[in-house]
């Protein structure tokens, strides 16, 4: 089986590598990433093919994909506060991308399986967040990310294409890029807590959201490719956790055994207050899949960090848009 990865020198993408080439079914994986946000030493010794080149370059996504039984579709550019510096290249990358990717998958006859966010939810009330519920974006990364997941569901509708979006909710782990102004909560809390300063907190701390570990994710992922799974509807690839800010503080302190200062700065705009996921659709489709509980995870994404956070420089994967900060969601 040949599986495509966009973004695959990603956060996610590249612990999806790592997942992939240890499946039997699968013996050729090939990563399609333009290095935007992603660093190619994340896959330093990893059996995959790489293609440094963009999505939106279509006669290299039409080479990528022709031949592919299934593609794994996560190359984006994320994070809120990036979609309202430069809305447009946020749909570029998110909608356009995806709808190209979609294209070629229809071309080649691929499954494929999307990334979406639970920011598309925005400021729907209600929680847990189950599928079915509105959407009300409430910035341009969840417009492009809805965007992405309609044209997706809609080529399943008209083509006949094997498609499954999933809505990811708060990833974290190994290979997760911090120190810059777009780095994800957990990493940026453990970049600063690791170089003994305080944590930058946006709003009161009391924020809630859906932490999933990567090791969970891609599983879920890998298994999605592997059975060709598809739906109709997106799909929320979280467990139903609702952890605060404020929470991971205490456990950082309690797993560094030490207390840290926090700095509050107001809430960011296109922030959320409470996110947590409705897992019913999940568990029927992967009845078997087992979430790592929140503690171990946080503990081995910090025992990874303490290995590798270069302190002298920037995050140990590399130095793409150093700035200081933010929540990912
Ligand atoms: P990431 O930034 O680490 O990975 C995205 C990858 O896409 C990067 O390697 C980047 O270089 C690549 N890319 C961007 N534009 C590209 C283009 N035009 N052509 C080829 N490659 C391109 O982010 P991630 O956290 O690994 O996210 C992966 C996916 O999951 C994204 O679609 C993101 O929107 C989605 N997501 C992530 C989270 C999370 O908590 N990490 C939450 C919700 C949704």
């Amino acid at each position: 089986m040949r599986v495509v990865v966009t973004g695959g020198a990603g956060f996610i993408g590249a612990n999806l590598c790592r997942e992939l080439i240890m499946r039997p079914a699968i013996n050729e994986v090939v990563v399609l990433d333009n290095l935007s946000t992603g660093y190619k030493e994340n896959l330093s010794g990893v059996d995959v093919e790489f293609v440094n080149g963009s999505m939106l370059d279509r006669p290299t996504l039409r080479e990528v994909i022709s031949g592919a039984d299934t593609v794994i579709h996560l190359a984006a550019r994320p994070s809120v506060p990036r979609s309202i510096a430069d809305p447009i290249a946020s749909h570029d990358a998110n909608a356009t991308g995806t709808l190209y990717v979609l294209e070629e998958c229809r071309r080649a006859g691929a499954s494929i399986v999307v990334a979406s966010s639970s920011s598309v939810y925005g400021s729907v009330p209600e929680l847990p967040r189950r599928e079915d519920l509105p959407t009300r974006p409430q910035s341009p990364y969840a417009a492009s990310k809805l965007a992405g997941e309609s044209y997706a569901l809609a080529y399943g509708n008209s083509f006949g294409l094997d498609a499954l979006v999933f809505r990811f909710f708060n990833v974290y782990g190994p290979l997760q890029s911090s120190g810059h102004a777009y780095a994800a909560v957990i990493p940026a809390f453990i970049h600063a807590a690791l170089s003994g300063e305080p944590l930058h907190i946006h709003g009161d701390g009391t924020q809630t959201r859906d932490f999933t570990y990567v090791g969970s994710v891609v599983k879920v992922l890998a298994d999605a490719a592997t059975r060709r799974v598809a739906a109709t509807t997106p799909v929320n690839l979280a467990f139903g956790s609702r952890i605060s800010l404020l929470d991971i503080k205490d456990r950082l302190e309690a797993l560094l055994d030490r207390p840290l200062d926090a700095h509050f700065a107001p809430s960011r705009q296109g922030d959320v207050k409470d996110s947590q996921a409705a897992s019913r659709a999940l568990l029927e489709l992967f009845p078997d899949c087992e979430p790592v509980p929140f503690e171990d995870g946080l503990e081995l994404t910090l025992k990874w960090y303490q290995e590798h956070l270069n302190l002298d420089g920037e995050a140990a994967q590399g130095t793409n848009d150093r700035h200081t900060g933010g929540v990912h969601v």
